[in-house]
């Protein structure tokens, strides 16, 4: 039976087949993929005891992602989640997440949650320092119900992981969006409960059909793991269309004259807040590697 594994804890996997969560075990499956298994994995089982639900994971299937973090497979978009305000959002970690995601070619989609408390203006604010990136920018209220449809229609079809610093209300539109499904669906056979403390573990929750969200553990800090400063501009997409226009090849943006990245932002075209936080993680990876040499 085909499969798909929705949390593992303590060597045990949930996997989802059907309408049904089997507790499984992986023997053996290290030693014949040389891989371990990851929520997301879709994987073969061989039921062991219907009556427990009990199974054996006896493949995992081919992968077309895998990210590290969160550790998950199968994964086809990322949403961040920020509040519009309370608190207010922190873009600069909001741009170290889109980085991460752009590294791992994963593509994003952002979401100003609690824009119920926030005026037009700084609405605006916000979709401005988006503007030309090809980010995707919702706004929602899980409070009010608003842009829900919308965060449906990005959700549906894919697995997305979602992920947010805490308090920005992912809980509770994630518990809306479950919501939704009981309404329409009369039944929900498969709603996995979510703990009332949180998991230091990614799971999946089935959202409908062929729908899920990876629920990440909320997150306060983001480091650049594994990233040389030179590539940091290739995961700023709106500055890859100006960097032609630069004069001298390899040029980082930063002191260089006749910098095409800067006229962009002297003209409006990339927005002053991703620009000022490109130069602070420029700076903090070159510190990073200074770092690191003078302790080898
Ligand atoms: P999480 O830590 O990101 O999962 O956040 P929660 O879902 O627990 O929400 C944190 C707080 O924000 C709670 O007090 C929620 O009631 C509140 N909250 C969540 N969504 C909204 C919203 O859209 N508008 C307002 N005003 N408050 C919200
Ligand atoms: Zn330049």
């Amino acid at each position: 039976m085909r499969g798909r594994i929705v949390r593992g804890i303590a060597g045990f996997y949930y996997v989802q087949a059907g309408s049904r969560i089997y507790e499984c075990k992986a023997k053996g499956i290290f030693r014949k993929d040389k891989k371990k298994p990851l929520p997301g994995d879709y994987v073969k089982i061989d039921i062991l005891d219907e009556g427990t639900r009990t199974a054996n994971i006896s493949t995992i299937l081919p992968r077309t992602n895998e990210l590290i973090r969160p550790a998950v497979a199968n994964v086809d978009q990322a949403l961040v989640i920020m509040a519009a305000a309370s608190p207010a959002p922190n873009l600069n970690l909001l741009d170290r997440f889109l980085v991460t995601m752009e590294k791992q070619k994963v593509h994003c989609c952002i979401c100003f949650n609690k824009q119920d408390l926030v005026e037009e203006e700084e609405k605006v604010r916000l979709l401005e320092s988006y503007r030309n990136t090809g980010y995707r920018v919702l706004f929602t209220s899980a409070r009010q119900g608003d842009g829900l449809e919308e965060l449906r229609q990005v959700l549906a079809d894919k697995t997305t992981t979602v992920a947010g610093p805490s308090g920005v209300g992912k809980s509770s539109l994630i518990n809306r969006l479950q919501t939704g499904i009981s309404m329409e669906t009369g039944e929900i056979s498969v709603k996995i409960e979510r703990g009332k403390h949180t998991t230091r573990h990614s799971e999946l929750i089935y959202v409908s059909e062929g729908t899920y969200i990876v629920d990440t553990p909320g997150f306060s800090s983001i480091e650049l793991y594994g990233m040389e400063k030179e590539e940091l501009q290739e995961f700023f997409p709106e500055f890859v269309l100006w960097e032609p226009k630069c004069r001298f090849a390899g040029c980082a943006h930063i002191k260089e004259p006749d910098c095409g990245v800067k006229t962009a932002l002297e003209q409006g075209e990339i927005s002053r807040s991703r620009y000022e936080n490109y130069c602070q993680l420029y700076e903090e990876l070159k510190d990073r590697r200074k770092y690191r040499t003078l302790r080898q």
